[in-house]
């Protein structure tokens, strides 16, 4: 054999570069379901699910194709890890080089290589042209930044790539529309319609691994009954055209918003599709700036969509593999806390976190506010350890692979890496939750006291947050006036926030 091209499970797509010159006369395609990947952290079965239903809906269309592949299931009677998998793939294939793409997990490219050298067969890792922006490139445009910023980055993307742009100026005049795009829904009605998403209902293939998780990991957090993701191309491509004709007219609008039963929102749904390589980020731009030039969609929500996909996804795998394996280990406020056992069952009688928890627990996924003001606010004023909480967040959510989960958990959400990437610690009181939901009509706590028995969480940490570092954010001018506002509190106020802040810290278990 020439080539065993490993297609590893997010890198479904038949426009990859490993595939460019594949011969079915002299390779072979090798993909490799692992026990272990799904343990490695406690995964949601949903998460499970997606990844295996997508493989096995890729590998079918190999098959088609009738090219030849080696396939091993999740239940064979194997060794669990991948590493081991490989490893007797590699036996069994003897090729003279396994070829794969770049793996999107710092952990599985160290597996690779070691694999590989321990079985003395070259391994050949070609750069992944899913993304926009290279490792090298992102990694050139970082040398010698100390700090590094989203905007910048993303300016640079928007030229390079004319997204956007009129005589190599931002359309509209602005590269950034954030102020039109933070709207909460209308406090008295609420969201109202929201047209749905395109779902699709689980085929026999999707079925069958629904069946394989509930046997072989009855115990895994999460349920399947919703299970309605993209897990092939096709679908990808109609949950895009779904999402762009008839929820990005108001994505910009909702994006910050929050209310209870309203999982979705008017969000894309596409994380998964895009992190799997069912769909490419280009596509995706693509058909959002056509609907704005065709006067479909505001400029607000298309700029505001384009900047995620353009801005935020390529510069966070950037960060990602420029800062590894140091990222895992961040810890800037030194935080150590447990994880409260409710993280994983929803259990608390804080409503915005028992929504966002349980829905989390329903669907696999949450939107960017919720992951990032609710659940990651609270780890981070909480205190609880980036390493448990980045393990949480990488086992939770269906759109989960290391590259785009850890830098936004642990670098954006916690501030674990300081200022590296972004410039303030994203932390608010139950204020801006009460804001941005109507989470605190109908929970136990009061969104109004920072002290005492039934004071909001939230805002007693806050507090203690704000206090406890109050020299640093002082300094920086996005924070002064955080602390500002602190001087002001009654010296009395602040006693029994601090006192109560530490009742709460050593009682998370009980919120
Ligand atoms: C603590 C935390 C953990 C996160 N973990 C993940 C993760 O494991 N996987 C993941 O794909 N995203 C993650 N995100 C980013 C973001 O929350 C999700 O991409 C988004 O919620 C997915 O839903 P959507 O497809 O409906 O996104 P939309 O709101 O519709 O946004 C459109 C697309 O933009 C991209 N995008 C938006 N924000 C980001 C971002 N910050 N980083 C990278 N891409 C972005 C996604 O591809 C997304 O599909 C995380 C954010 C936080 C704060
Ligand atoms: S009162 Fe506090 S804990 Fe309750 S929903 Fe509002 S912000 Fe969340």
């Amino acid at each position: 054999m020439r080539h065993l091209i490993l297609v590893l499970g997010d890198q479904l797509s038949f426009d990859s570069p490993a595939l460019e010159n594949f011969d079915p006369t002299q390779d072979s395609l090798l993909m490799i379901e692992a026990p272990g990947e799904a343990s490695h952290v406690w995964s949601h079965k949903a998460r499970i699910a997606i990844f295996l239903s997508s493989m096995r809906h890729f590998i079918n269309q190999a098959a088609a194709r009738s090219w030849p592949f080696d396939y091993i299931q999740i239940d064979e009677k194997l060794p669990p890890t991948y590493e081991e998998r490989i490893a007797i793939a590699l036996r069994r294939h003897s090729p003279k080089a396994l070829v794969v793409v770049e793996p999107g997990e710092w952990r599985m490219q160290k597996s690779l290589e070691s694999v590989c050298a321990a079985e003395g067969i070259e391994l050949r890792l070609i750069d992944d042209t899913h993304f926009l922006c290279s490792r090298h490139e992102f990694s050139q445009w970082a040398k010698g930044k100390k700090e590094l910023r989203l905007e910048f980055f993303y300016r640079v993307m928007r030229k390079r790539y004319n997204v956007l742009m009129v005589d190599n100026e931002p359309e509209g005049g602005q590269w950034n529309f954030d102020v039109d795009n933070r709207s909460a829904y209308p406090k008295r009605t609420g969201p109202g319609e929201i047209t749905e998403p395109a779902f699709f209902e689980p085929d026999d293939i999707t079925k069958e691994v629904f069946h394989l998780i509930e046997k072989m990991f009855p115990d895994h957090p999460g349920q399947l009954e919703k299970f309605a993701w993209p897990v092939t191309r096709d679908q990808a491509l109609h949950a895009l055209e779904v999402f762009v004709a008839q929820r990005l007219p108001s994505f910009g609008q909702y994006q910050d918003a929050m209310w209870t039963d309203t999982p979705l929102g008017w969000h894309s749904l596409l994380s998964a599709a895009l992190n799997l390589h069912l769909i490419n980020p280009r596509e995706v731009i693509a058909a959002v700036e056509t609907a704005y030039r065709d006067g479909r969609v505001s400029l607000a929500s298309a700029e505001g969509f384009i900047r995620q996909v353009l801005g935020w996804r390529e510069f966070i795998r950037g960060v990602y593999w420029t800062d590894m394996p140091n990222l895992k280990e961040a810890n800037h406020y030194q935080s150590k806390g447990d994880l409260p056992a409710w993280f994983w069952t929803g259990e608390t009688r804080m409503a915005c976190m028992r929504d966002s928890l349980q829905q989390t627990l329903e669907w696999g996924y949450a939107h960017h506010i919720q992951r990032l003001m609710v659940l990651g606010n609270f780890a981070t004023l909480a205190q609880l350890s980036p390493q448990q909480v980045g393990d949480w967040f990488l086992a939770i959510y269906v759109d989960a692979i290391e590259w785009v989960e850890l830098p936004n958990t642990s670098g954006m959400a916690l501030h674990a890496c300081g200022s590296r990437f972004t410039s303030k610690p994203y932390v608010a009181s139950g204020a801006y939750i009460g804001r941005q939901s109507n989470y605190c009509g109908q929970c136990h706590y009061d969104a109004t006291k920072r002290s005492g028995e039934k004071a909001c969480p939230f805002n007693t940490l806050y507090w203690n947050f704000i206090e406890k570092h109050e020299a640093s954010l002082s300094s920086n001018p996005r924070t002064a006036l955080m602390t500002k506002n602190l001087q002001k509190m009654d010296k009395d106020e602040l006693t029994r926030v601090k006192l109560h802040a530490k009742h709460v810290l050593s009682n998370l278990d009980t919120l």
